[in-house]
């Protein structure tokens, strides 16, 4: 099934692939020429995740889906959430996003929760049609940055592992995408859609 993926993120497009496995053929927005950032101006995760699939179905008539996330951290009453993507202003970066992060938690003090939840909501057009989906991954801000691997706030983000695991204590940077993508958020909505679309 051929599905357009509306991002310009590499790291999500790497990981989509992962998580919908084989039966899918993902394609992105520049193999159609659209190579401008996809608006995201709603006031929700839904409202984004909606706006940038209506974008790219709009302009090709194909079934795609969008994804919109935010980092939703509790003794920062739920920041950055729908502004995860732009926490430390217009043109900043990941590293840029996670140090104001970490500034705005320790201004809370060292007794304060670190606890923390990554939310997706994915919207899928198909036939026209738009269903909805969302995965939620429950975890800890780290102290400091750990690790290499994926994007964005991984290198802050301690996710909840089964007991037991083989990564407990470690962010999502330090893990392989592929066991990542087994628990993420990402993965949580994507599977969810995948099942929908083969009917089950
Ligand atoms: P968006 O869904 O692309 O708008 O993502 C919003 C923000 O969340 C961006 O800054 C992303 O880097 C960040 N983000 C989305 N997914 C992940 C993830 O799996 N790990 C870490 N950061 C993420």
């Amino acid at each position: 099934m051929k599905l357009i993926f509306a991002t310009g993120n590499k790291g999500k497009l790497r990981e989509a692939a992962d998580i919908l496995g084989e039966g899918f053929e993902l394609l992105c927005p520049a193999d159609f020429g659209i190579t401008e950032d996809i608006p995201e101006t709603g006031s929700t995760l839904e409202e984004n995740s909606i706006q940038k699939a209506e974008y790219i179905y709009a302009r090709t008539g194909m079934d795609c889906f969008a994804d919109d996330t935010g980092l939703e951290v509790d003794c920062l009453d739920g920041a950055p959430g729908v502004y995860t993507a732009r926490y430390a202003g217009p043109g900043c970066n990941f590293g840029d996003n996670m140090d104001k992060l970490l500034r705005e938690m320790a201004k809370k003090g060292p007794s304060a929760p670190r606890t923390a939840r990554f939310r997706t909501v994915v919207t899928l057009i198909k036939d026209g049609k738009r269903q909805i989906f969302e995965g939620v991954v429950e975890g800890r801000i780290a102290t400091e940055k750990c690790g290499r691997e994926g994007f964005g706030y991984d290198p802050v983000f301690l996710p909840d592992f089964p007991a037991g695991s083989e990564h407990a204590g470690k962010t999502f940077a330090e893990i392989p995408e592929h066991d990542k993508n087994a628990i993420s958020h990402r993965g949580r909505s994507l599977r969810k859609m995948a099942a929908w679309l083969r009917g089950e």
